[in-house]
């Protein structure tokens, strides 16, 4: 259970392509799939059909190279090893790891993160289970060493405690998924440091308690405060892990566990209530709004237009933010939207981490689509 050397150093930003399968539907439709990738060496290839004035077809292929590329075949825990679990590395050594999900409405960002049923967990599950595992095995350690030094007074400390909040930015507005889409304010404090007031964050002890905090959290999600159901492809969802140093003082078992009672029944979380030790690290991931939805400017209602622009504002200056984290620049430009202005913590500060996942579509009808998506996720880098 010892953390790699690298957890907090080397490259801050990782930029990887996830390319689904062709749906049935698209099959249907007649859709080629246009997308090649070479897993060796992260080579990714567009190949865009079009045809000539004179009606005759030609192929112009597009080159782009990330950092990884998955296949239609990769499973999600491989993905899960080779993005999100080094970033678990990164929370027990003590810093920042985000990743996010990027990509048009229908390339895979939710199947990535949350997952599709409980045969086919998604990173949001298998971090969970990095987490708890890597704690169970520090609990493990412990034991060991007092055994081997013969210590017969052994005293367990106590483990480190896993805290879990999971809000969205809807336009720029902020909604807590896991208390009744409640409306959040986020301020700047005397120390520079972005605080969400009023979000909940609920004390997790098993793996299972984090399990039902997605289901709700993605239950709500889905719905929304307006009960549409594409309301996902329009905002951002934020699910954080944060690792907390356990309390000096713990409350005695019985208070604790009325407490934490309280918290799971959704009630606000106040901070006097339960007491929270320091931060150890925070992983956050972000199923962001769909792409496409940034260039909803035409044809649409106001509101749409709206929202539209807000996407558009906020997947611009995630670029930026992210570009000047990969950069080492000293000035990150996190105030350009909500979303960046969220998620400062995990800009600014040198044991900082990214993982960008780029979802892509393969079928010939995505092709613009896909060619957005990708010269996006090659900017970032
Ligand atoms: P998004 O969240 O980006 O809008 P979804 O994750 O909802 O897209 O995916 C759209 C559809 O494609 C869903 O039916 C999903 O199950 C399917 N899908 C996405 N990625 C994969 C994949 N890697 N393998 C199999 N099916 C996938
Ligand atoms: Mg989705």
């Amino acid at each position: 259970s010892s953390t790699p050397a690298n957890a907090l150093t080397g490259p801050r930003v990782t930029v990887c392509v996830r390319k689904r399968p062709l749906t049935r539907k698209e099959r249907t439709a007649h859709n080629r799939d246009i997308v090649t990738v070479n897993p060796a060496d992260g080579a990714l290839f567009v190949h865009e059909l079009r045809e000539k004035v004179d009606l005759t077809k030609h192929v112009v292929t597009h080159p782009f190279t990330f950092d990884r590329v998955f296949g239609e075949q990769v499973s999600n825990s491989i993905v899960y090893e080779n993005t999100a679990k080094p970033l678990v590395d990164t929370l027990f050594a003590g810093g920042r790891g985000t990743c996010f999900a990027y990509g048009q409405t229908g390339a895979g960002k939710t199947f990535t993160m949350a997952g599709d049923g409980t045969e086919n967990p998604g990173l949001y599950t298998l971090a969970v289970r990095d987490v708890f595992d890597r704690i169970r095995a520090m609990e493990a350690d412990e034991w060991q060493f007092a055994s081997e030094q013969g210590i017969d007074d052994f005293e367990p400390s106590d483990p480190p405690q896993v805290w879990i909040s999971f809000y969205e930015i809807y336009a720029s507005r902020l909604q807590d998924l896991l208390n009744r889409c409640a409306k959040l304010e986020c301020r700047e404090d005397g120390n520079n440091q972005v605080q969400i007031v009023g979000l909940a964050e609920r004390l997790c002890e098993v793996e299972e308690d984090v399990l039902d905090c997605i289901d709700e959290g993605s239950a709500a999600r889905s719905t929304g405060v307006t009960g549409a159901n594409d309301d996902s492809s329009r905002s951002h969802a934020v699910f954080q892990i944060e690792l907390r140093q356990p309390p000096s003082t713990s409350p005695p078992l019985d208070v604790h566990n009325a407490m934490r009672e309280r918290l799971l029944r959704g009630g606000r979380h106040n901070q006097g209530e339960l007491q929270k030790g320091a931060e150890i690290g925070r992983l956050c991931f972000i199923d962001l709004a769909g792409s496409e939805r940034g260039s909803d400017t035409a044809n649409s209602t106001k509101q749409t237009r709206m929202e539209g622009a807000e996407i558009n504002k906020s997947l611009l200056a995630l670029k930026e933010c992210i570009r000047a984290m990969d950069k080492r620049k000293d000035h990150t430009p996190f105030r350009g939207s909500k979303l960046t202005q969220v998620l400062k913590a995990s800009f600014v500060g040198k044991s900082c981490k990214t993982v960008m996942i780029a979802n892509i579509s393969p079928a010939s009808c995505n092709v613009e689509h896909t060619l957005n998506t990708l010269r996006y996720s090659d900017r970032v880098k």
